[in-house]
């Protein structure tokens, strides 16, 4: 069973880069809130001087996390864009490679240091509103209509 099934049309892309030295999340807060985009998808590549990851514990219902203070490649940026409490949330992993060329990756937390994040924001048109809100069965704020 599928819990989320819509259709979105493209409204447009929208492409930038962040300055260097900006808090991931809120440059791109920033950016969708001052354009006014409240639905899309997020893509990017670039480098960060350093990341706090997580990943959610499906028993404990709650999120580790742990920052890593060196600089690494964005290999992959993949997010989404919809609404949390009434402002903009912007839901974003990342794929990193370190010095040594190894890989890690996970859900990004407040605290992670751009250096350079060129992206590509897809928005959605239409009258559909993704809205997070509680869930009790996952304690995660979902999509839930
Ligand atoms: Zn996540």
């Amino acid at each position: 069973m599928i819990r989320i099934d819509n259709t979105m049309n493209m409204k447009q892309v929208h492409q930038g880069r962040l300055p260097v030295g900006v808090d991931l999340l809120e440059g791109l807060k920033e950016y969708c809130t001052e354009k006014g985009i409240t639905k899309g998808m997020v893509r990017g590549i670039g480098a960060v001087s350093q990341a706090h990851i997580g990943y959610y514990d499906q028993v404990k219902q709650t999120y580790f996390s742990k920052v890593f203070a060196e600089e690494m490649e964005i290999l992959s940026l993949k997010g989404n864009v919809s609404l949390k409490d009434g402002e903009v949330f912007n839901h974003v992993h990342l794929t990193l490679s370190r010095t040594d060329y190894s890989v890690i990756g996970g859900h990004v937390m407040p605290d992670t240091t751009v250096f350079v994040c060129e992206f590509e924001i897809i928005e959605f048109d239409g009258e559909k509103q993704y809205i997070r809100e509680f869930d009790k069965e996952t304690g995660l704020g979902l999509w839930i209509k």
